[in-house]
């Protein structure tokens, strides 16, 4: 018989929030903590290895490696949707980008009537998950457990985009995250000392020393246990047993923008008829939870490039792969460091548009598909995508059990304006990689290649070979209205002791990265569940 588990407070899903809660809420030694996970241990050496992001992406022992629906945005494809299943989770598998968003999402989550979530209200949280390696000011954080540093080392690549786009009149930025997003920079990384900082590399590790946190990997949890409309804790298999852990306080739900809505849909909450549909008792009918799916959808133009400086370079040499290895055991330089996308540029598709509505990102390598492997040639590849989609999609489930992947609608380019955004974004990137400081480096357009010239052209490309960059959220979605499924202090409506905090919180998706924005909500929600004060908002 397995031992009867009970905790002050049950967390399920130890990634990007899910170890920032368990880490935060066990600073308490009076507070009992236990925190589940689908996954393993984060042993997996590549995790560690920045490039090594090529290594899990589609590795189902860390990976939940999930498929969309066929979309009808995206030509009837199914996109391949990779999400962390380890210690860490998608933090564990991610690019490494550090990107908060713009202000103005967050004062937009206030507008929508979510008291403590303004630009002003969530910088301390920002600040406090940060230990930022070179930026002293007010934006910045250096005595936080998430470590935020530059890029390793310029790569010409990355010198001639940001050369392209100063000539064309985009502003320098050395800080994204800092006054202002708009301009053309490096990236911040979240990487310490060319290793990747995850959350349970900068959170979990350190506080699994404490005799109140108890974390159990490989739990699967099914669902939640309710007493009448009080959730009481959660049932989970490890192995193929069935257990239970009982919560004294309450559950929180941390499974991502899949995972959460998921567990809540299985646990009897959601749309009423969608559950007697799939035959789950209903505990609470809530239309929003699985709905308003937000995603950023990419398009990209690939390219030959002229010189043998590429990361597909690196991966068809035996001599180099070898130098790379050294350079990195004994440094921590080279290719070994080199994160998803070194270099960005935030611009607008219009002039009249108040902020950045796209981003420009710059891959020192090229791939038909990331998961099939890079390119046998020289090549790279030029990113866009749209910051803030009027689209929407959702998560339905397939069947009541839980071992079941839901189904996934994203949705894509449903709407005019995000039709026309990537289009133009595929314009604007080609008329940067015209310019001189980038024609040097480049042989030919592999795609789309330069037949493809109007406008419906480049939309049938976005289409048929776009793909996500990996932001799902706002399936869980804050606010006060019908459709919205947990309230500001993320507590979901209608029921008692359970609250979700992850990224299917967000009321909108942000305009960049979801992972810094994701571990800033964790770092609030603690205060929340632990009835803290909050942090005093930015002067
Ligand atoms: C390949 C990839 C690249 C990305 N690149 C970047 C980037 O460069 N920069 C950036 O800012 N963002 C990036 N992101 C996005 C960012 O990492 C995510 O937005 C963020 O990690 C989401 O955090 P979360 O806590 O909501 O979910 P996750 O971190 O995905 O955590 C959910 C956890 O819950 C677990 N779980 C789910 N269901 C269950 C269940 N039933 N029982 C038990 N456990 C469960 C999962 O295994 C997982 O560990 C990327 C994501 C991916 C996948």
């Amino acid at each position: 018989m397995a031992e009867a588990l009970e905790a002050d407070f049950v967390v399920v899903g130890a990634g990007s929030a899910g170890c920032v809660l368990a880490a935060r809420l066990s600073e308490d030694p009076a507070v009992k903590v236990v925190l589940l996970e689908a996954g393993g241990e984060d042993r997996n050496l590549w995790i560690h290895v920045p490039l090594g992001f090529g290594k899990t992406f589609a590795d189902p022992r860390v990976n939940w490696c999930y498929e969309t629906e066929p979309d009808p945005g995206a030509a009837g494809r199914r996109i391949f949707w990779p999400r962390g299943k380890v210690l860490g989770g998608s933090s564990s598998i991610n690019g490494m980008v550090y990107i908060r968003g713009q202000h103005e999402d967050f004062d937009l989550w206030r507008q929508m009537g979510n008291a403590g979530w303004s630009a002003a209200d969530v910088l301390p949280y920002f600040r406090r998950a940060e230990h930022q390696t070179r930026i002293r000011d007010e934006y910045h954080g250096q005595d936080g457990p998430l470590a935020v540093s530059d890029v390793a080392e310029g790569h010409p690549l990355c010198e001639g985009f940001i050369a392209a786009c100063v000539e064309a009149g985009h502003p320098r930025n050395d800080d994204f995250n800092g006054a202002r997003q708009d301009g053309v920079g490096y990236h911040q990384t979240t990487t310490r000392r060319g290793r990747r900082c995850s959350t349970a590399v900068g959170y979990l590790r350190p506080a699994m020393k404490r005799p109140n946190l108890q974390v159990i990997t490989r739990a699967h949890t099914e669902r939640v246990l309710f007493e009448g409309r009080r959730a009481v804790g959660v049932a989970f298999r490890q192995d193929g047993v069935a257990r239970q852990v009982r919560a004294r306080r309450e559950v929180v739900l941390s499974g991502g923008a899949i995972g959460s809505p998921q567990i809540l849909m299985l646990s009897g909450i959601g749309p009423a008829a969608h559950l007697a549909e799939m035959g789950v008792p209903v505990v609470h009918d809530l239309p929003g939870v699985g709905s308003d799916l937000q995603d950023h959808y990419s398009a990209a133009i690939k390219l030959k490039c002229a010189l043998p400086i590429t990361v597909n370079d690196v991966m068809q040499s035996s001599v180099r792969k070898v130098r790379t290895g050294l350079e990195y055991l004994l440094f921590r330089k080279g290719a070994l460091t080199v994160i998803t996308a070194e270099v960005a540029l935030f611009a607008r598709t219009r002039p009249e548009l108040a902020t950045p509505d796209v981003k420009f990102s710059i891959a020192t390598f090229s791939a038909d598909r990331p998961q099939d492997g890079l390119h046998p040639w020289s090549g790279f590849t030029l990113l866009v995508y749209q910051l803030r989609p009027e689209s929407r999609g959702e998560i339905r489930l397939k069947s009541p059990r839980a071992e079941d992947a839901p189904a996934m609608r994203p949705n894509y380019l449903a709407t005019e304006t995000d039709r026309r955004t990537i289009v133009a974004g595929l314009q604007m990137g080609r008329s940067l990689l015209a310019s001189p400081h980038m024609q040097r480096f480049i042989t030919a357009e592999y795609l789309p290649g330069p037949e493809v010239r109007d406008e419906a052209g480049l939309l049938e490309h976005a289409r048929r070979t776009g793909g996500t960059v990996f932001h799902p959220t706002s399936t869980c979605r804050m606010g006060s209205d019908p459709r919205a499924v947990v309230d500001a202090e993320l507590r979901v409506h209608g029921v008692e002791g359970l609250r979700v905090v992850d990224a299917s919180v967000m009321p909108t998706v942000i305009s960049g990265n979801t992972n810094a924005a994701t571990i800033m909500i964790a770092e609030k929600a603690s205060d929340l569940l632990r009835a803290r004060a909050p942090l005093a908002a930015a002067a």
